[in-house]
């Protein structure tokens, strides 16, 4: 430990004038949610998300067993191009079932939604299905995957800078790269989540479907035989919790809802 006072001002002030020119780039690069104006870091560019977002569909498309025709690939299609038409976004989406018996639904930057078959238990009416495509179509709109990669990396920059006076060097690619890694796999928070049911109905709303279905379609997940969450849920907030928010946010999604022509 160097503990020459002569140089332990310096190193004190390099240090703080790293951090504030830090966190002059991170209030630099803020965005604002969709519906909610809520204040996000964005330090991760729409299109490299997107382009991350798109391979690992790619992956998901190569590993999973992707039904179409059925029933219930075809309400899929039409409930998630009803709800992408109401988004007014330039997403490329696309919706994919996957045939397996597991009550899965995730989506991903760039507009590649996927609902897995076990889903269909859970949400029984095409309303029921129209509220998970408009949480995870949600997810995408508010740009949660770049946020989350975002404080990630702001995390991963915070700790470098002090871990640079301590005479380590972690770069910001480095930061970038962790960020990168878990992008897709982190889970959302839940800000995320709650902005996510909250948006999510607004777009089912404004697509002609009932936004109260929501809480239809969670009222069958708390009644679900087994203690065991569905896979989806598990970084999820409590049904409980998430069917109140549902409620505090329906009136505003009501003053969206357009009947279906
Ligand atoms: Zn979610």
């Amino acid at each position: 430990m160097d503990m020459n006072p002569s140089f332990a001002f310096p190193r004190t002030l390099v240090m703080i004038l790293a951090l504030a020119a830090t966190l002059a780039a991170i209030l630099a690069a803020c965005a604002e949610a969709p519906y909610t104006g809520r204040q996000q870091l964005m330090l991760v560019g729409d299109d490299q998300a997107s382009e991350m977002g798109n391979q690992a569909a790619q992956e998901v498309l190569t590993k999973e067993p992707v039904v179409t025709g059925t029933p219930q690939a075809q309400m899929v299609q039409r409930v998630g191009q009803r709800i992408a038409a109401v988004t007014e976004s330039q997403y490329k989406w696309q919706f994919h079932l996957v045939g397996k018996d597991v009550p899965n639904a995730f989506a991903l930057p760039g507009g590649h939604v996927f609902v897995y078959e076990g889903l269909f238990k859970y949400a029984r009416t095409e309303p029921q299905l129209a509220a998970v495509i408009g949480h995870e179509i949600a997810h995408v709109l508010a740009r949660h995957g770049s946020e989350r990669m975002s404080v990630a990396a702001a995390t991963q920059l915070g700790t470098g800078i002090a871990g640079s006076t301590l005479g380590l060097s972690p770069t910001v690619m480095e930061a970038f790269g962790i960020a990168a890694n878990y992008g897709v796999v982190m889970p959302y928070s839940r800000t995320q989540e709650s902005e996510s049911d909250r948006i999510g109905i607004i777009l089912m709303a404004k697509a002609g479907y009932p936004p109260e279905a929501s809480i239809e379609l969670w009222q069958n997940m708390m009644q679900a035989p087994g203690d065991k969450p569905p896979a989806f849920l598990s970084t999820h907030p409590s049904d409980q919790q998430r069917i109140a928010n549902i409620r505090k946010h329906l009136a505003e999604a009501q003053k969206y809802y357009q009947p279906a022509r």
